[in-house]
Formats: structure tokens, sequence, C-alpha cells
């Protein structure tokens, strides 16, 4: 039986040694063979030539090296369409994803009857704290607004069944939010909760923005919540409207000597209500980029050379 590993590289000359004499110390207690498969995701460090001179020095170290970064994203999908194993794990090579966990994953799968098992990190001890507020603010949204569900401080980390991952290559759209898509799929799922670590070397690639985006873009992905808000703020505003209109008729009749006044309010609720028009719009726009991005069927990645072009192989 074998076990693929797959691990996204962006960046990591320094880490992909030390993450590769780790696994061994934990690989020789487990009675798969392992199968590592490294996609260097457009790294513009010495990723690929770590890649190659360890892929040369082992017959089961694979690589896919992109034409550009393409994220983490696509590098996951590419791993998984390549991998042969019986069972499949997903990983970081920064070690923050700990490889000690990995026979109590397979004793879950092989003796508990789970078809995968996912980690999450029990704190954010290391990590900035509005990054954590912010963490904890998308995670409650999103399981309102989605049929989804998403689990803070899950991580990618997790090993499946060869049914999981196939059902997975199964969902082949461009705007790949990993965590939804996992989810997404079903299956009988544990999740091992572990504390969390700081990277062993080199630095995160994820800026706070970079976050931001990947979260509105995770909402997006799987939710249409955001499209109702168009329908019920025009809802209420007309309702408003309406009211308003039999309030000045009903005024003029009682009344017909009061001039009418409020030069001022007028202005600010015509800015208040095309500021909501503009944000509709905009939300709107959101997922008809979505569409657009979808229709062109792009190749989610392009490969530039594996472990077959290495010529020390
Ligand atoms: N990564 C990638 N492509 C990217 C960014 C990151 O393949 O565009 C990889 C990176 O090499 C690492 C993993 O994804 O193995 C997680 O990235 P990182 O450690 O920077 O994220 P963090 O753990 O800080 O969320
Ligand atoms: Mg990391």
């Amino acid at each position: 039986m074998k076990l693929s590993v797959i691990i996204p590289c962006y960046n990591e000359e320094v880490t992909i040694p030390i993450f590769y004499e780790e696994m061994q110390k934990i690989q020789s207690e487990i009675e798969y063979t392992f199968e590592y498969i490294f996609i260097n995701d457009g790294s513009s460090d010495n990723t690929i030539e770590e890649l190659r001179k360890l892929s040369s020095k082992h017959e089961n170290v694979r690589y896919i090296s992109f034409s550009r970064n393409f994220g983490k994203e696509s590098a996951l999908y590419a791993g998984l369409q390549a991998s042969t194993g019986e069972l499949v794990t997903v990983m970081d090579v920064d070690l923050q994803d700990p490889p000690e966990l990995i026979p109590e994953m397979i004793d879950l799968i092989e003796n508990k009857g789970f078809d995968c098992v996912t980690t999450r990190r029990e704190n954010r001890d290391g990590e900035p704290a509005i990054r954590s507020f912010f963490a904890k603010k998308f995670y409650q949204l999103i399981n309102k607004i989605s049929d989804t569900k998403m689990t803070n401080g899950a991580r990618d980390y997790r090993l499946m069944t060869r049914q999981v991952v196939d059902s997975i290559l199964r969902l082949s759209e461009s705007n790949r939010f990993s965590k939804g898509l996992f989810s997404w799929v079903g299956y009988k799922t544990t999740f091992l909760s572990f504390k969390n670590r700081e990277r062993v070397a080199g630095q995160t690639s994820w800026s706070f923005w970079k976050l931001l985006k990947y979260a509105i873009n995770g909402i997006s992905d799987f939710s249409e919540a955001p499209l109702h808000i168009a329908t019920w703020s025009g809802g209420f505003f007309s309702t408003l409207a309406g009211l308003g209109i039999v309030w000045i008729i009903i005024r003029k009749i009682i009344s017909p000597e009061i001039a009418i006044s409020g030069w001022s309010s007028i202005i600010c609720l015509i800015l208040f209500i095309g500021g909501i028009q503009l944000l509709c719009l905009g939300i709107l726009g959101e997922y008809i980029g979505k569409i657009f991005v979808e229709t062109k069927k792009r190749p989610i990645y392009i490969v530039k050379e594996t472990e077959k072009d290495n010529p020390n192989k």
C-alpha cells in the first residue's frame, strides 16, 4: 500500500531539506511506502534546485514545477491529480503541520472507518492578534451564510482515501477555495487537534491583504447570501419611499399652507441610496467576474518541468 504526500512549495529552498529529514523519522514507523510529490509553485529562489537534488537521490521523490506562481490551491490540485497512493496526505513544507500525527491519522482511517482525517490548530499562539480576530469573524460569517460548514483553525493538512481524492478532483472549477471544496465533498470526517507551531524557517507568503482577499473569495465561492443584500435593501427602501409619499400627500391635504423644507436631508438620502446601489452593483460584479473566469475554462496550472525531465534522476 502506498501513501502519497503532497507538498506545495513557494520559495522554500531552506525548508525542503528540513522537511524531508523530519519525514524520514516517521516514515520508518509506518508500513506504507511513501510517494512524495513536491509542487514548485513558481518560486523565485532555488526551490527547483533543491527538488532536483532530492529527487535524484531518492526514487520516491517526485516533483511538479509550474511555469509561474499559480497559488497554493492550484498546487494542491496538481498534486492530487498526480498522486497514485491508496491514501493521500496534503501538508505544508514549513513543518507547521506536525508529521507525527500521520500514524494516528492512518489508524483512524484503517480501524475506525473514517474516510478523511483533518486537523485543526487549537490555538493561534504566535499569530498577530488582529489576524486571529478577523479569522474568527470570517468563520462565524461563512458558517452563517453558507451551507458548507468550515471550522475555525482547520488546516489544509489532512489524510484522505483515494475515493475522497477522486471526488475532490471532480470539482474542476478555476476558483478553488480548498477549505470549502474539502468540506463540500462530504464523507465521514474526523478532526485531530494540535498546538499551533511556528514555521521552522523561511517566512510566510500571506500578507493581511492577501488573506482578506482570500476570505472574500471564499465567501463568494460558497455563498449566494451577498446577492440577497440587493433584494433586501431594495425592498426596504421602496417600502420606506412608499410610506414617505403617503405621508407627504396626507400632510398636504391636512395643512396645505406648510412649505416642504429639508434640502440637506434630501441630499443625504440621495447619497445614501446611491451608495447602496453602487454596493449592490459591486457585489453583482464580484459574481459576474467569477462567471467570466469560469467560462474561459483556462487550465488551473501549467507545468514546466517534472522529475521525468530531471537529467540526474
Ligand atoms: N504556498 C504555495 N503557493 C503560494 C503560497 C504558499 O504553494 O502562492 C505554500 C507554501 O510554500 C507552504 C504552504 O503553501 O508550503 C503554506 O504557506 P505559508 O506557510 O506561507 O502560509 P501560512 O502557514 O503562514 O498560512
Ligand atoms: Mg506556514
